[in-house]
């Protein structure tokens, strides 16, 4: 994977980028990073990127001469049409805040592509030619507004890289995270229509993931992580939950479910609307909505 980054910020790279799983796999050769700096294709000796914007109004707005400029001179990009029609495994970015927003299922669709351009924005924004004849899609990280694109580039390179097979030592680490659904067997196109984050199905506990693809790290329905615990077993006064040091496979496999269906009824309960529940996550559910205790952290009050 190809990732070209366009930027008046160049050195805002240094660090999100070199550290952890996304230095591994750029030293690993499975992602390549480019960082271009847009004043270098300013066209006079001030290296102006930006102007005011046409029709008055506050702040200023970076120019497309730069920018298009920029993405012709990294050179074998398909033409926009081609990867509109999503026909190449290629695709322009254009960060912006009004852009569709990025989900673990876009992001499964992104690290299957070769070659990624993203363009940060900055100021007001970008002059909307760009997004019109260049990008082929707009991207936002969030229903928020940022103060450059940088930041949602760096967020993208990230959650991209580590879908990337190889990219994450233990690839089964990844099969059980937050919002990954869907199952193994189901082919790479489908991540496109939906995708992991949103799929109507429920993978089948214990679902076989394969080395084929990014879709192969979508295997737990849709819910929010369960809990993690390490050692120390008790720390000021705080048990693990007895059943993760019992040894019974079965009860951690049922605790797990039920931690995860109860975290996501509490904080995210819109995800549960999008996964097919399972009979067993039905009954779940209904013992958690019941149940006067609280279903996460028992142990949280004890001490405090
Ligand atoms: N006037 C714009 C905001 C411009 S912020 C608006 O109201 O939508 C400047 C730049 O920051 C944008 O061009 C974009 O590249 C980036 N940016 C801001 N919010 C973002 C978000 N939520 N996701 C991705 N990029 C964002």
């Amino acid at each position: 994977m190809k990732i070209d980054i366009l930027t008046i910020f160049p050195d805002f790279f240094r660090g999100p980028l070199d550290y952890g799983i996304v230095r591994r796999a750029r030293e690993a050769g499975l992602v390549e990073i480019g960082i271009h700096d847009l004043r270098n294709f300013a066209k006079d000796k001030h290296r102006t990127v930006d102007d005011r914007p046409f029709g008055g109004g506050e702040g200023m707005v970076l120019k497309p001469e730069p920018i298009f400029e920029c993405v012709e001179s990294l050179g074998r990009l398909a033409p926009r049409g081609e990867r509109m029609a999503r026909s190449v495994k290629q695709s322009v970015i254009l960060l912006s805040a009004q852009g569709q927003r990025l989900d673990q299922a876009l992001a499964s669709e992104l690290a299957a592509l070769g070659r990624i351009v993203l363009i940060c924005g900055r100021y007001e924004g970008v002059d909307e030619r760009v997004s019109e004849r260049l990008a082929d899609r707009e991207i936002s990280i969030g229903d928020y507004v940022l103060s450059g694109g940088e930041l949602g580039a760096a967020v993208i390179v990230d959650t991209v890289t580590r879908l990337i097979p190889g990219a994450v030592g233990n690839e089964a680490s990844t099969r059980q995270e937050s919002f990954t659904a869907g199952d193994a067997a189901r082919p790479l196109a489908d991540a496109t229509e939906g995708g992991c984050g949103n799929r109507q199905t429920v993978a089948s506990e214990g679902g076989r993931a394969t080395q084929s693809g990014p879709t192969s790290t979508c295997v737990s329905g849709g819910l929010l992580d369960y809990p993690h615990y390490t050692r120390p077993a008790e720390f000021r006064g705080m048990a693990v939950p007895e059943v993760l040091v019992n040894g019974n496979h079965e009860e951690i496999r049922h605790w797990r479910r039920k931690m995860a269906l109860g975290k996501t009824l509490r904080n995210r309960p819109d995800l549960l609307e999008r996964v097919a529940l399972s009979e067993e996550d039905k009954e779940l559910l209904d013992e958690i909505r019941s149940s006067q205790i609280p279903v996460f952290s028992p142990q949280k009050e004890r001490g405090h």
